[in-house]
């Protein structure tokens, strides 16, 4: 699905757009992104920024060399002082248009981790539709060098996946995939879409950042295609140098398009091809059906549980006759799934003793066999 149309879409802007080379914010042109999101928000498209730059802008007011990174401590005590800075941008801009600003910092293990990362995924899903515009950055703070994400493009990829998105755009300092690098190479020339990251289009990406300030670079963008290919998302490297960047984008058919190697069903096809579950929720006549309408599986239509699991492992939700009707990340452990099946969502909180989530398989995290 074209990222500009998509229903959700993750943005992600770079610290080279975001700040500029004396080390703060381009106010006027981010400005001009959030009239984007503003207007894409009232045609009905929900969207999740990825914003870096906390580390630049932190760097700048604690007069750290090399922007911060000349190691991991500069990098990460440049974070904590930026992106106090980076948020308070967000909402100041975001509010201008009457939209309400949400942070979510990120570390690699919140989305590893199949717990947090219903956790994350439930908690994005809860902002967008209260109306709010989730602006994610890595908590680069409490990262930890071997478990971080490193770059935001992958951080994108993997919140797309997370937000349930079908779209990721990177704005970016160049207009996407080129065949060389253009910087470098005046016969360079663009390529407007990629059906599959062969080697030969690998080797086309350098490691290197124009500007020095972001930490991506071309091979961080393509890995994140991959990742976000491999979720049946769609996502797209554009030009962001230019004002409005999205309508821009839209409009001119610039940028590459790196379209997911399934359809879009994809997004869900890893859990349809995991062999392993760790038990089986068994369902009613009434609920099968409501999944066959893609609803989600609510606890009053569970007729039995058998574990153990735990919230966030693959479960085998199976029909009145015993058949399998397909596959989904539970959303309670075992135990709690038994407590609460047959009952409906109201009685949820007593019989648990603390506030019930929206279902027992969220429709989002389930596959139909
Ligand atoms: N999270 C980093 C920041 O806010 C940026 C990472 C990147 O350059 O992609 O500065």
């Amino acid at each position: 699905m074209d990222p500009a149309v998509c229903p959700r879409l993750v943005v992600k802007i770079g610290s080279a757009l975001l700040v500029d080379h004396a080390g703060t914010v381009r106010t006027d042109w981010l400005a001009g992104v959030v009239t984007d999101i503003a207007e894409r928000r009232s045609q009905g498209q929900q969207i999740v920024i990825v914003s870096s730059g906390a580390i630049a802008l932190g760097a700048r007011r604690l007069g750290l060399e090399r922007g911060g990174r000349a190691s991991l401590e500069d990098a990460q005590a440049a974070a904590a002082v930026g992106q106090v800075a980076l948020a308070g941008v967000w909402e100041a801009l975001l509010a201008a248009q009457g939209l309400i600003a949400a942070q979510v910092l990120l570390t690699l293990g919140d989305l590893e981790d199949r717990r947090r990362y219903l956790n994350v995924a439930a908690t994005i899903a809860r902002l967008l539709d209260l109306g709010a515009v989730p602006v994610l950055n890595e908590n680069d703070t409490v990262a930890t060098a071997e478990i971080r994400f490193g770059d935001n493009d992958r951080l994108a990829a993997r919140a797309g996946q997370a937000a349930g998105a079908m779209g990721v755009i990177l704005l970016s300092d160049v207009d996407g995939l080129f065949t060389a690098n253009p910087a470098s190479d005046a016969s360079a020339t663009r390529i407007p879409v990629v059906k599959a990251l062969t080697p030969d289009v690998m080797a086309m990406a350098t490691g290197e950042t124009k500007s020095g300030m972001g930490s991506g670079g071309m091979a961080a963008k393509l890995l994140a295609a991959r990742m976000a290919g491999a979720a049946g998302i769609a996502l797209a490297i554009c030009d962001g140098r230019v004002d409005r960047p999205l309508t821009h984008f839209a409009a001119s058919g610039g940028g590459t398009l790196f379209l997911p190697p399934r359809s879009a069903k994809g997004r869900k096809a890893w859990l349809a091809g995991r062999i392993t579950v760790a038990g089986t929720i068994t369902v009613d006549a009434g609920a099968a059906s409501a999944l066959r309408r893609g609803a989600s599986l609510l606890a009053a239509g569970v007729r039995a549980v058998d574990g153990p699991f735990q919230r966030g492992d693959v479960v085998a939700i199976v029909g009145p006759d015993g058949e399998l009707l397909g596959r989904g990340l539970a959303g309670y452990d075992a135990d709690d799934a038994a407590t609460i099946m047959g009952l409906r969502n109201d009685a949820h909180a007593a019989a648990l003793g603390y506030a019930p989530r929206a279902a027992m398989v969220h429709a989002d995290h389930l596959v139909l066999i």
